[in-house]
């Protein structure tokens, strides 16, 4: 397999920054490179130690580098590869850790040179909080990570791109880009839509009803509160770039919502005790 000498990894925020320091040990590279826009987040990164080198300039980031890991909001992706596109090497491969994949290959087809292999990636871990800071050691341990790349990607840079996760302790997937947008439309971009809009709803309540919400928040709405505090500009994103997918998938979840409205109004008990365990029983998949 072919040594990598540099990595660069661009936006590095929560999933970057715990991919940084998972790798540090694993002798994936030889040296590493972190770019960021800003200064705060340069600094942050420097007292963190997570890579050899942090830079302020696309051009001095990519340059020589074998591969490049893109970590940013997903509609910032296409002024990223704007910006690294002419200072990549021949034979370079760019891969990427976005949340939504058919949007990016799209760009990356458009943008990128024909002698550089583009990789897309997903990994399936995370929390709501964001930034450098909240990245931490540990964070792909025992999960899934979904790579999508096209017939045009070299074998071989495949090949690194799941070993670099696997060393990390993901197990890797293969999965056609527009499969992937509607299985994480469903399990985790309605998700997010559903906590938006019942915490929006409870905000937008008098203010006595919502202090009792806050009040008794561990019924329930506690949980749809951690996933509602997830990054805004993340998540706006995401729902911009994944449009068709979630509209399909909503429209789905909205004939299933109004049987069990029609349910709760014809006082349907066998069809709600029905539905009721059908979900416990899922969780209990989930959780095993
Ligand atoms: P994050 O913590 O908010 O970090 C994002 C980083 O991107 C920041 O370091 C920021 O840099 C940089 N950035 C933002 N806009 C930029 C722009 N226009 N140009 C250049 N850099 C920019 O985000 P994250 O949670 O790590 O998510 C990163 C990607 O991973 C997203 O595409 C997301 O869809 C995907 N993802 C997230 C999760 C999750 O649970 N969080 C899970 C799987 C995949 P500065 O600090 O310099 O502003």
């Amino acid at each position: 397999m072919k040594k990598i000498k540099k990595m660069a990894f661009i936006g590095v925020g929560l999933i970057n920054s715990s991919l940084a320091r998972d790798l540090m040990t694993k002798k994936f590279y030889e040296h590493s490179v972190a770019f960021s826009r800003t200064k705060k987040t340069r600094n942050i990164l420097k007292k963190l130690k997570i890579v050899d080198k942090v830079e302020d300039s696309y051009e001095a980031t990519v340059k020589d580098a074998d591969i490049i890991i893109i970590g940013v909001p997903v509609e910032a992706f296409s002024s990223v590869i704007k910006r690294i596109s002419s200072h990549l090497k021949s034979g370079a491969i760019v891969t990427d850790v976005g949340s939504v994949k058919k949007s990016l290959i799209r760009i990356s087809e458009k943008l990128l040179p024909k002698d550089v292999d583009f990789v897309p990636g997903h990994p399936i871990a995370g929390t709501e909080h964001s930034g450098p800071e909240a990245g931490f050691k540990g964070l792909f341990k025992g999960g899934y990570c979904i790579l999508t790349p096209t017939s045009k990607a070299k074998k071989e840079s495949v090949n690194i791109v799941v070993k670099m996760w696997n060393l990390v302790g993901m197990k890797v997937d293969i999965m056609e880009p527009s499969y992937h947008d509607m299985v994480l439309a469903i399990t985790s971009h309605i998700p997010h839509i559903i906590a938006y809009s019942i915490v929006g709803t409870v905000s937008n309540l008098e203010k006595s009803i919502k202090t009792e919400v806050i009040k008794y928040a561990a019924s329930g709405f506690k949980d749809f509160t951690r996933i509602a505090a997830s990054d805004p500009v993340m998540w706006r994103d995401i729902m911009l770039s994944n449009k068709s997918a979630i509209l399909e998938m909503l429209k789905v979840f909205k004939t299933d919502l109004a049987k069990l409205e029609l349910a709760i109004k014809k006082k349907d008990s066998k069809f709600l005790y029905n539905l009721f365990s059908k979900t416990r029983n899922i969780r209990k998949k989930i959780t095993k």
